[in-house]
């Protein structure tokens, strides 16, 4: 932005006299600054990626020192955290903790979508920008599309941003209130788990180049990684993570291989101390932030489930590198000088499998097939004879079904009656797979049966389904379940069906194996919430309470606006009386 041109035709006179003016402006401002009195010193926001809320409860007894133990015996821990939407997903979830916003505020309403200005040839994820490139990438990992590429490049990568973020963070408001004095830094292996929860005006976000498991970030922050997180690349800690993963270190899939161990998460966290200590953060006199995603539990839980051993194993060591992690940061900064919050951006259901097995009715939906039959129907419909089209855009990301308006226009149909065909068609075509029983693995050694013991419907079912025009002009039921859904919607330019299987019910996955997040249903959104510090009155919570509500409890303690678009309440029940907790 520059200054309109009358501005620089003032007189020399005038200018000092202007300057001065400005000065005196100015004076206040830096007053103010001073005024947050860097009470804590530091906020660090842990974020395990898909940690159901129950979890901390069924493995309490595992729990030794003070990992989760500092928040659940020492900090004010609330067992009831539901998110109040259906979005129940990485990319949302993370923008959520970070603006007290949902994604009607925030925007974010998935990991990728399609979006009509920006292409028809791939959904953009919720961070790319392709105005912006990867920093300091080893060789073999450098895009075929960014200068130093080898031959044998290997995909096509492009830099990313909060561009998709339409409300401030947390973070952003602490910039904002110290006139960017307070340092803001976001951590994960996945990029849109580094960038959302951080902000638009964050100094840095950092995550892993998934093939040789090397810290990068986006030039949107920096040209290059400062000389901390060089050093951390080149110190072994890679190799490390691998061995301790029992992973070969000459793997060129860190992220899928030891990103789903608990390794990943000793990784990221050695990776957030070198952080903190690189960029001195506690050390400004004001208050700086850390939200440190760790996404190792989201790889592994997404094919062993939420029940399974490896899932226990990962939480039990996971506690035992908090635990390391705030001992750390007591000897470095001291925790009384730290305000900590964990919580997770979403749950996850049972394999469907285990759900079927106990009488619950769990299923499985195949989406190829259901797009089969919905795309033969609207040919019929609407296409003219002899003529075939693709109403729909691939790989639907549930629960949205995203319709080719392209196609749809050409046959000379409107968003209404397109979006109301595909409504009506969809529940017909996913009950159709009835035929096809869900099997399930019984006794040990395993054996696969059909369910025909199962005391209900084997195939699945939908239970709403919602057109895009009816969420946009709020056409909803006046219940929580309509504040539900108009906390889910956000606008990209794109048509869309929002499809919502019965519960236990999902895509992708087989019904033996693997599971998935994506529903309005309770397990998807419940998630743990505690803090510790100062401020809070420790103890065991169990009044219902939303992941909103850590933004702006966080914006109300530090004194500064809560993040713009956020709708969250301050926990007042969790806090001590007096300021910052002080009796
Ligand atoms: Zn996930």
């Amino acid at each position: 932005m520059s200054f309109p041109s009358r501005y620089l035709r003032i007189p020399a006179l005038a200018f000092s006299a202007f300057l001065a003016a400005i000065a005196f402006l100015l004076a206040p401002l830096v007053a103010s600054a001073q005024a947050y009195v860097g009470n804590p010193k530091l906020i660090v926001i842990v974020v395990i990626d898909q940690f159901r809320g129950d979890y901390l409860n069924r493995d309490a007894a595992e729990f030794k020192g003070r990992g989760f133990n500092l928040f659940m015996k020492e900090g004010a821990w609330f067992t009831d955290c539901y998110y109040d939407y259906a979005n129940t997903k990485t990319a949302p979830g993370h923008s959520t903790i970070g603006t007290g916003a949902y994604t009607d505020g925030h925007g974010i309403e998935s990991n990728e979508w399609w979006d009509p200005a920006r292409s028809y040839d791939h959904q953009v994820s919720s961070v790319e920008d392709e105005r912006y490139e990867l920093v300091d990438l080893p060789h073999d990992s450098i895009p075929a599309n960014q200068p130093g590429a080898p031959s044998t490049a290997p995909k096509f990568v492009i830099g990313a941003s909060p561009l998709n973020l339409r409300a401030t963070t947390l973070g952003d408001e602490l910039r904002l209130a110290t006139q960017g004095r307070a340092r803001v830094y976001g951590v994960s292996l996945k990029d849109r788990a580094a960038i959302l929860p951080a902000g638009q005006a964050a100094n840095g976000a950092f995550w892993i180049d998934p093939i040789s498991g090397q810290f990068t970030t986006s030039t949107y922050y920096m040209q290059h990684l400062p000389d901390w997180a060089k050093t951390f690349n080149a110190s072994g800690r890679i190799q490390q993570a691998e061995r301790d993963a029992n992973v070969d270190t000459a793997t060129t899939e860190f992220y899928e291989l030891v990103g789903r161990t608990p390794a990943a998460n000793s990784y990221e966290l050695d990776f957030t101390k070198a952080l903190i200590e690189g960029e001195h953060l506690g050390q400004h006199g004001v208050t700086d932030l850390v939200v440190v995603s760790l996404s190792a539990n989201d790889i592994q839980g997404h094919q062993f489930g939420p029940d399974s051993e490896f899932e226990e194993q990962m939480i039990v060591s996971l506690d035992h590198d908090l635990d390391n992690f705030f001992t750390w940061l007591d000897g470095s900064i001291g925790l009384k000088n730290v305000w900590l919050a964990l919580t997770a951006d979403h749950g996850i259901a049972p394999i469907p499998g285990d759900a079927a097995k106990l009488g619950v009715h769990g299923a499985v939906v195949n989406m190829d097939k259901v797009y089969d039959k919905l795309n033969a129907e609207l040919n019929k419909r609407f296409s003219k004879a002899g003529e075939k089209q693709t109403y729909l855009l691939p790989n639907p990301d549930l629960p949205y079904v995203y319709l080719d308006q392209r196609a749809f226009k050409k046959a000379g149909v409107d968003e209404k009656t397109a979006e109301e065909a595909v409504a009506a068609l969809l529940p017909e075509a996913v009950a159709s797979q009835d035929s096809n029983p869900l099997p399930f693995i019984k006794d040990n050694p395993p054996t696969i049966v059909q369910p025909s013991g199962h005391r209900l419907d084997p195939g699945p079912r939908i239970q709403y389904v919602y057109t895009r025009l009816q969420l946009a002009g709020g056409q909803l039921p006046p219940s929580e379940w309509g504040t539900l859904l108009a906390h889910s919607y956000a606008d990209h330019g794109n048509w869309f069906v929002m499809m919502i299987l019965d519960a236990y019910q999902m895509a992708g996955v087989s019904p033996l194996a693997g599971t998935n997040h994506f529903t309005p249903w309770n397990y998807d959104r419940h998630v743990p919430l505690a803090f510790y510090g100062t401020p809070f009155k420790p103890g065991e919570y169990h009044q219902l309470v939303q992941p909103v509500d850590i933004a702006v409890t966080f914006a109300s303690l530090a004194g500064v606006n809560r993040p713009s678009a956020a709708v969250g309440h301050v926990l007042v029940e969790a806090l001590k009386p007096g300021i910052n907790g002080e009796q």
